[in-house]
C-alpha cells in the first residue's frame, strides 16, 4: 500500500495543506490515526416529550416548523427564533446572526436537529443546533475532528473514506491479531471513525491501543536486549568536575557513578536519567562525555529542539574548549558548507563531542568511534528516532535523561529492566518559586506589577496556548494578540517584548534567544516551545494565559524555566475556569513544585487539559500517559512479545515501521 501526502487527496491545496502540517499531519495514514475527539450519536432521533433538559449532552430531534421569526436583536446579536414540533411536544430552537435561516425553516418544512437542550422560563430551548435536511440525513453516528479553521469535517471524512477504501496493511503480526480476536487494522480504523455502535468501537478502540503499546514496548526490548559488550571506558571525570564553579549534589553524585560505573563494566550501558526540571542533568551528562572523550572516543548528545541544543553547546563549548576536547554542532538548519566541515570532522574522529538535535541520528552521519549517546528529554521524542539512534555507531552506551517524572512502579513496568538512575534533590540556594492563580480580572495589576521586576533587571515569560487568532477557539489567548496587548500596556516605558514560537524559522527563534540571554529582551511571549530545557537563571517571572488548557505536567515544564538563579521568583497562573477540577489541578501548582508529587496528582485527575495543537504526535508522553490509562492492556502486550517472540521475529516490520511515529493515542 502506498502512503499518500496528504495533498495528493482531492481538495487538499497549498494553504489546506499547510493548516494540516501545522497539525502534524503529512499523509493519508496520518490523518488516519488523528482520531475524533467526539462522535454525535445521530442514529435516532429522540422525541421532543422525552427530552430531559437536565442533561447536558446533545440530541437529536426531527421536527417540523410551526413558526419562524427573524431579526430580534439581542444586545449585538441578531436571534432567529424557530418554534417547532414533533408528535410529543414543541421546542423553541435559537440561532445568532443567522438572517438566511428563515428561507430554510419555511413553515411546515421538516428537519432533523441536533444541540443542546435546556430550560428558559420554563419552555424547552435549543441553542444554535445543527440543522440537517431530511435528504442529507444519514442515521449515522458522526466523528467530530479537531481541526483548525480552514478545514472542514467533510475534508476529513472524505480523505479517510478514501484512505480506508483503499485499504490499510496489517500491521501486527498474525498470531497476535488472531490470539486476542482483535479486528484487522482495516476494519478498526473503519470503526473509529465510521462506528455502527458502541460494541464495535470499544473492540476496534482497545485493538488500537494494543497495537500502539505494542510498538512502544518493541522498540524498549529492542533497545534493552540483553546485556552486550560494551566498549570500556574507564578515564576519571575529575578534572572536569574541579574545574566547574559549583559542587555537584549528592544525587549528581550518585547518578554519575552509577553512569561511569556502567561504561567501566565491559557491557552495554542502558539507563534513564530521571532528574526534575533544574536538578542538573546536564552537567552529569557532560561529564560522561567528558569520560568518553578522555578516552579518545566519540560522544553525542541530542536534544529535541534546536534552541535546546544551541543551548547546550553555548554552556559546554568553553569548558571543552579549556581541556581542548573538540566539540561540534549539527543541527537541521545550519550552511550547507559548516554542515560539510562538522561532518567531516566527525567522520575522522576529530570532533570528540557531538551535540545537536536528530540531524545527528540521520544516515548520513558518520562516526568514526561513537561510545555514548546521551538524547536529553527523551520523552519528546517520538520512538522512531529512538530506534535509529541506538543502531548508530559499533555498539554505543546509552543515557537517556527525562525531567518527566514517572512514579516508580510505573516506570518498572513502563521501562522494564532499564537502569534507573535518579537525582531527586535541586541544587541548593535556590530560593522556592512563589505560584499564585488570578483570574483575567487581575490580570492588569498583575503586567503593572511585572514592570517593578523588569526594572530590578529580571527577565521573565508569558505563555499562551495559541500562537495566533487564526486558529482560534473562543477565549483563549494567543501569542501575537498578547504581544499587540502587552507593549500597548507598556507604551513609553522602556521594555523590550518578543514573541517566539514554533511557526517561526530557526534562525528567528535563534535571534531571539540570542537577545534573551544577553538581557536585550525583557520578556519572551510565547508558546510552549519555551518549555523544554532552556536554561536563563535571570528570568524570575512567568505567566501562564488560560492555565487550565495545559496538563499538569506541562504547567510544571513551563514553571522549571524561572527559578533557576538565587533571586526569588513568582509563577502567575491565569484561568477563569469554572470546572471544579481545573481549579484543583491549578491549586495543586500552586501547593507543590515537586515533579514526582505533580505527575502523580496528574493522573489522578485527568482535567480538560491539552488542547488540540499542543500535543505531540506520538511523543513518549503520550505514550505513558496511554499506558498508564490502560495499565491491562500494556501487561497483555508485554505477555504477547514473551510468548509469542519466535513469531514477532519472523514478521516484517517495515510496514508497521513507517507508521510509529503517527500512531496517535487517545483521548477518549
Ligand atoms: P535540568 O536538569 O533541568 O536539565 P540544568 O542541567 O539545565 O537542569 O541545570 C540547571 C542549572 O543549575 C544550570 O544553570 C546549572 O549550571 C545549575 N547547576 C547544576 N548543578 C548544580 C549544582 N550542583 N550546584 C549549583 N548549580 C548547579
Ligand atoms: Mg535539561
Amino acid at each position: 500500500m502506498e502512503i499518500r501526502k496528504i495533498d495528493s487527496y482531492k481538495g487538499v491545496g497549498p494553504k489546506k495543506k499547510a493548516l494540516f502540517h501545522k497539525m502534524g499531519i503529512n499523509t493519508g495514514i496520518d490523518l488516519i490515526y488523528h482520531f475524533p475527539k467526539e462522535y454525535r450519536d445521530m442514529r435516532r432521533p429522540v422525541n421532543i416529550g422525552d427530552i430531559n433538559p437536565y442533561i447536558e449532552k446533545p440530541v437529536l430531534i426531527k421536527a417540523k416548523v410551526i413558526s419562524c421569526s427573524g431579526g430580534v436583536r439581542a444586545g449585538r446579536r441578531k436571534t432567529i427564533k424557530a418554534l417547532v414540533s414533533d408528535k410529543t411536544s414543541k421546542i423553541t430552537l435559537i440561532f445568532f446572526n443567522a438572517s438566511y435561516l428563515q428561507n430554510i425553516l419555511r413553515k411546515n418544512s421538516e428537519h432533523y436537529f441536533f444541540g443542546r437542550v435546556k430550560m428558559s422560563y420554563g419552555e424547552l430551548e435549543m441553542i444554535q443546533p445543527q440543522i440537517i435536511s431530511s435528504k442529507d440525513f444519514r442515521g449515522e453516528i458522526v466523528p467530530v475532528y479537531a481541526a483548525p479553521k480552514g478545514i472542514g469535517q467533510k475534508d476529513i471524512e472524505n480523505i479517510n473514506r478514501e484512505t480506508l477504501q483503499e485499504g490499510i496493511e496489517e500491521a501486527l503480526p498474525d498470531v497476535l491479531v488472531s490470539s486476542n480476536n482483535f479486528l484487522g487494522l482495516n476494519e478498526a480504523l473503519y470503526n473509529m471513525h465510521f462506528p455502527k455502535d458502541r460494541e464495535s468501537f470499544m473492540e476496534s478502540k482497545r485493538r488500537l491501543i494494543y497495537q500502539d503499546l505494542f510498538f512502544l514496548e518493541l522498540a524498549f526490548s529492542e533497545m534493552k536486549s540483553e546485556a552486550l559488550d560494551g566498549i570500556l571506558i574507564d578515564q576519571s571525570p575529575k578534572e572536569f568536575i574541579d574545574k566547574l564553579d559549583f559542587d555537584l549534589t549528592d544525587s549528581q553524585k550518585k547518578s554519575l557513578n552509577e553512569i561511569l560505573s556502567d561504561m567501566s563494566s565491559g557491557k552495554r550501558m542502558n539507563r534513564l536519567l530521571q532528574g526534575d526540571v533544574g536538578s542538573g542533568k546536564t552537567v552529569v551528562a557532560a561529564a560522561a562525555l567528558f569520560t568518553v572523550a578522555s578516552s579518545g572516543l566519540q560522544g553525542a548528545m541530542i536534544a529535541p529542539t534546536e534552541i535546546l541544543a544551541k543551548q547546550h553547546y553555548k554552556t559546554l563549548k568553553p569548558i571543552f574548549d579549556s581541556f581542548d576536547i573538540e566539540i561540534e554542532l549539527l543541527v537541521g538548519s545550519m550552511p550547507v558548507k559548516e554542515k560539510k566541515r562538522v561532518l567531516n570532522e566527525i567522520k575522522s574522529g576529530a570532533a570528540k563531542i557531538v551535540l545537536g538535535t536528530h540531524a545527528v541520528v540521520q544516515d548520513s552521519v558518520i562516526f568514526k568511534n561513537l561510545a555514548l549517546v546521551i538524547t536529553d528529554e527523551q520523552h519528546r521524542f517520538g520512538v522512531n528516532q529512538r530506534l535509529k539512534l541506538s543502531q548508530k555507531g559499533e555498539m554505543p552506551h546509552i543515557l537517556v535523561m527525562t525531567a518527566t517524572p514517572i512514579p516508580r512502579t510505573l516506570g518498572i513496568i513502563f521501562y522494564g529492566d532499564l537502569d534507573m538512575s535518579i537525582i531527586d534533590k535541586l541544587p541548593e540556594g535556590r530560593k522556592a518559586i512563589i505560584s499564585k492563580v488570578i483570574t483575567t480580572n487581575e490580570r492588569r495589576k498583575l503586567y503593572n506589577s511585572l514592570l517593578d521586576e523588569v526594572n530590578k533587571g529580571r527577565q521573565g515569560y508569558i505563555v499562551a496556548p495559541l500562537i495566533s487568532e487564526t486558529e482560534s477557539m473562543e477565549d483563549v489567548k494567543s501569542v501575537e494578540v498578547l504581544k499587540e496587548e502587552i507593549d500597548n500596556l507598556y507604551k513609553g516605558k522602556e521594555i523590550t517584548t518578543a514573541i517566539l514560537h514554533g511557526a517561526m524559522t530557526s534562525e528567528e527563534k535563534d535571534a531571539v534567544m540570542d537577545s534573551f540571554i544577553k538581557g536585550d529582551i525583557d520578556i519572551i511571549i510565547g508558546t510552549v516551545v519555551i518549555e523544554v530545557g532552556i536554561n536563563v537563571p535571570n528570568a524570575t517571572f512567568m505567566v501562564v494565559e488560560n492555565a487550565e488548557r495545559f496538563g499538569l505536567a506541562q504547567l510544571h515544564q513551563l514553571r522549571g524555566r524561572i527559578g533557576r538563579g538565587s533571586e526569588q521568583s513568582y509563577c502567575y497562573f491565569v484561568s477563569d475556569t469554572k470546572g471544579e477540577i481545573s481549579k484543583k489541578r491549578l491549586e495543586i501548582m500552586t501547593k507543590s513544585t515537586d515533579g514526582f508529587y505533580i505527575a502523580e496528582k496528574d493522573l489522578e485527575m485527568r482535567g480538560p487539559g491539552e488542547i488540540f495543537g499542543l500535543r505531540q504526535h506520538g511523543s513518549l508522553d503520550e505514550k505513558l500517559k496511554l499506558a498508564i490509562r490502560h495499565i491491562d492492556i500494556l501487561q497483555k502486550v508485554k505477555e504477547d512479545i514473551k510468548n509469542y517472540s519466535k513469531d514477532i521475529e519472523k514478521f516484517d516490520f517495515s510496514v508497521s515501521k513507517s507508521y510509529i511515529d503517527t500512531f496517535s493515542t487517545f483521548n477518549l
